[in-house]
């Protein structure tokens, strides 16, 4: 359904909105009822030239901005971002499908990104030490890189390139960001909020587009520094091409997360987190909860009453009061999920919930809550990521079974242990091979303030996305040793 309100969106370069005309555009479509919101043009490489040489000029001057100046932009930022927080939150929703109170926590997320990075003038401090040598002294300083690029996946169209461009900026960057071209709205009115906060022209540029813009970014000699989240074989193909150029890159990657479960875990908050955590967002997070590994007697305790909170879950529009569960991103990724959960059956996995059941009773996108029981290490559904809301339960006899099959998992970006043993759960997280570790926590989701990334074939790269790593990564560290004759 095309509605007379369908917007069309504009490139940001250089300060400016400009409508590109003759662009290939795609459609933005709301998950939760097919409805065309807005056509989005892709950029071609001339875009993303003018982009960058756009952003390399302004960062010849932004560097020079004193740092305690360079905040103050951010410090702005902050106060129009939750003056609009209730607007961004409304627009993610539409695109993405997410619950407006996960669309309103995503955004919430986002701020305390852009509040950290406000503490550049502290978080860029080099060290010193005087007399290294007789009459010699050091001191490390951090300098800005130049031009630095984001491309961002879907499912947090505030937060993640929130993530990069507060730092980056602070730092002394210009940056360029290019999100999903499937949720180009809720970064727009990001960036333009960060145009009212006063940041100079070209210092924050925002291009939208598809594999030949990210190309284009990928070999520019003058970009410097590459951040990527999204799907694992993107990840691994940005990281090899901008890292052959010489860029400096940081690829977060898909996930198949594990929550394991011991006998002696409280079962009513179990059965929350995992609710949280496997079905929120519809299961669309990096740090979703997807295999539910069940350790001897907590089994039958916990799957029964899991199953009877599941019955009670609300799926539907996630801009209406009360639902839980929102639709999945567009029609095809959920042709896709089903097709996961098929495949989980034909291979041998059971059925306690069959979320297809609404595929065909609903407009939009939507599949229900999925738990397939009886899983083994070797089927699809244990091994590969589906990002949808389908739980796969596996059973095993003890906590030495649960860690080996948590880390015979290729992607180690989250996991979490739920236990009221503390001997258990130093054990769990101290061998569990994953970025990110919960102990009763659905979602192990770091705060602004620590890194986030996740581990194996969930990360490619050294520093992670926020907290110190972010600061290492948006800048290049110098040693300088003084001596003076006089
Ligand atoms: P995606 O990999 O399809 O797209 C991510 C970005 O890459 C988008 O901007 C897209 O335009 C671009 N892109 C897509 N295909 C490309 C190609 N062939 N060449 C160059 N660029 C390409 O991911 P998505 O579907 O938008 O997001 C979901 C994925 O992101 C999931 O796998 C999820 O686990 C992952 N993710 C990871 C984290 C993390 O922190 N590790 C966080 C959020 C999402």
């Amino acid at each position: 359904m095309v509605t007379a309100s369908v917007k069309s969106v504009s490139f940001y370069i250089n300060g400016e909105w400009i409508k590109p005309a003759g662009r290939a555009t795609q459609a933005v479509t709301n998950p939760a009822t097919g409805e065309v919101l807005a056509e989005v043009p892709l950029a071609t490489s001339g875009d993303v030239d003018h982009a960058v040489e756009t952003a390399h000029a302004a960062y010849l001057k932004w560097r020079d901005v004193l740092v305690v100046d360079r905040v103050q932009v951010l410090y702005r930022y902050k106060t129009l971002l939750e003056a609009h927080a209730g607007d961004l939150a409304n627009i993610l929703t539409a695109e993405n499908g997410k619950t407006l109170e996960d669309s309103r926590a995503e955004v919430r997320r986002g701020i305390q990104m852009v509040e950290v990075a406000c503490g550049m003038p502290s978080l860029m401090m080099g060290d010193s030490l005087n007399d290294i040598a007789q009459g010699i002294d050091c001191k490390t300083i951090r300098q800005p890189l130049g031009v630095c690029v984001g491309i961002t996946p879907f499912n947090f169209p505030a937060m993640v390139p929130m993530w990069m461009y507060p730092f980056a900026i602070a730092a002394g960057n210009a940056f360029i960001l290019k999100p999903s071209e499937r949720v180009p709205l809720t970064p727009s009115l990001a960036v333009d909020l960060i145009h009212e906060a006063g940041l100079p022209k070209g210092v924050m540029n925002l291009i939208h587009g598809d594999r030949i813009a990210v190309d284009a970014l990928l070999h520019h000699p003058t970009v410097k520094a590459v951040s990527f989240v999204g799907s694992t074989p993107v990840a691994k193909y940005i990281y090899a091409s901008a890292a052959t150029e010489g860029k400096r890159v940081q690829a977060l990657g898909g996930a198949k997360n594990h929550l394991v479960v011991m006998p002696d875990a409280s079962i009513a908050k179990t059965v929350e987190a995992i609710i949280g955590s496997a079905f929120g967002a519809a299961g669309e997070r990096c740090l979703a909860g997807s295999v539910l590994v069940l350790v001897g007697e907590a089994a039958e305790p916990l799957l029964n009453a899991l199953l009877a909170r599941v019955r009670r879950m609300t799926v539907g529009d996630g801009s209406r009061t009360g639902v839980e569960m929102g639709p999945l991103i567009t029609a095809e990724h959920a042709g896709r999920v089903a097709g996961h959960i098929q495949r989980g059956i034909s291979e041998g996995a059971v059925p306690l919930a069959d979320g297809r059941n609404l595929r065909n009773a609903m407009s939009g996108y939507f599949i229900g809550p999925t738990i397939l029981d009886h899983a083994r290490p070797e089927m699809s559904i244990a091994c590969d990521e589906i990002f949808g809301p389908v739980l796969t339960v596996m059973r095993v006899g003890t906590l030495d079974e649960a860690i080996d099959v948590v880390n015979g998992s290729r992607f180690g970006n989250a996991s979490s242990i739920f236990t009221e043993s503390g001997s258990a759960a130093r054990e769990y997280t101290s061998k569990v091979e994953a970025g990110m570790v919960g102990v009763n926590i659905g979602v192990a989701a770091p705060m602004a303030f620590f890194p986030f990334a996740g581990w194996k074939q969930s990360f490619f790269g050294d520093l992670h996305a926020h907290g110190k790593d972010a600061v290492a990564f948006y800048t290049e560290q110098k040693v300088i040793m003084s001596r003076w004759f006089s």
